[in-house]
């Protein structure tokens, strides 16, 4: 747990310390309203943890759309047709924007997005973009001492604040806007793809440093395509596939005894250390998100498919988690 103290509009001490959260994504629809027919980016999502989550799935899968939708930042033209994002018992899509800004954008859920470290403005020091984001949400900093903090939980000295982005290197930059997010203590951190574009050591370091967060109390929603990368980060894992969560459980089960096919899919395509393990592929494509099948949107890839699979698949129990598949029926 760390702690910092703010000074907020009207003067007054605030002690911010990071909290175990609860948050759920209920029966969550957001689709795109395109010239070209209505993609269903997110279609029925289901979800509750309080535990930090990993969410994967290949392009186009809907998870960097249910990030956006988490943080309220869709736009035009995606657009939330129906569910409902809870946190601590409070549905954020419920509360009007300025309640939205005022109470969670970046002071309970912060956002690292995908390419991030690209947004930094070249002709400002990272000290002026670091108390940017501080007057944008209504916090008066007296001195440095809240972005020295968020700099050093991020592994960068106070010196950088004196830096323009160019003088930083591309790992460095990723630290900055890490600490950007970190700035007003949110309780739940989204991390789009955070080590894209970064060499492999850097992503190492960055990963670890979202672990160690996690360990502090924070809860990370890794966003990644990448299920190898889950593995010792988050706590649970969250497959995603043609806009739905197919499978939804612990770490351990998802590695250990993964039971959608498309999951053990992807856990072969996973390359290994030792034995002589063929890499596997999926054939096939996704679906077509303007025209999804009827029943289960695996089906056309999947080795196990029968006919009953033209149908919905059902929710089914598994440990603490579900699957969406008719095999388990
Ligand atoms: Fe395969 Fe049927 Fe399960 Fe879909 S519901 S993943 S088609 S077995």
């Amino acid at each position: 747990m760390y702690r910092s103290s703010l000074t907020f509009k009207g003067g007054y001490i605030h002690t911010i310390a990071v909290r175990m959260v609860k948050l759920e994504i209920r029966g969550l629809k957001v689709y795109y309203y395109t010239s070209k027919g209505i993609v269903k980016a997110v279609d029925g999502t289901n979800m509750n943890t309080s535990e930090s989550v990993g969410i994967v799935g290949e392009s186009g899968s809907g998870k960097s759309t249910l990030a956006y939708a988490m943080m309220r930042m869709l736009q035009h033209p995606a657009r939330i047709v129906e569910g409902g994002i809870i946190l601590d018992g409070k549905d954020l899509l419920a509360m009007n924007e300025r309640e939205f800004n005022e109470h969670v954008r970046w002071k309970k859920i912060a956002m690292v997005f995908q390419y991030a470290m690209n947004s930094l403005d070249p002709v400002y020091k990272v000290k002026d973009q670091m108390y940017e984001v501080l007057r944008q949400h209504g916090v008066d900093a007296i001195d440095d001492t809240i972005l020295v903090d968020a700099l050093r939980e991020t592994g960068l000295d106070a010196g950088v604040l004196e830096y323009y982005p160019h003088e930083l290197s591309g790992g460095m930059k990723q630290r900055v806007v890490i600490a950007m997010a970190l700035l007003l203590k949110p309780s739940v951190l989204i991390a789009d793809e955070p080590t894209t574009a970064l060499d492999v050591l850097v992503q190492a370091q960055i990963m670890n440093m979202l672990k160690r967060f996690k360990s502090n109390g924070l809860m990370i929603i890794l966003i990644t395509h990448d299920l190898s990368i889950v593995a010792e980060v988050v706590d649970r894992v969250a497959i995603m596939y043609a806009g739905q969560i197919v499978e939804f459980n612990t770490v351990d089960v998802i590695f250990k005894e993964a039971k959608h096919p498309y999951t053990q899919a992807l856990m072969s395509s996973i390359p290994r250390l030792k034995g002589e393990k063929r890499l596997s592929y999926i054939k096939g494509d996704p679906p077509n998100p303007f025209d999804y099948p009827k029943g289960c949107r695996f089906y056309a890839r999947c080795p196990y498919a029968m006919d009953k699979c033209m149908q919905e698949p059902p929710y089914i129990s598994i440990g603490d988690g579900y699957v969406r598949c008719w095999l388990y029926r």
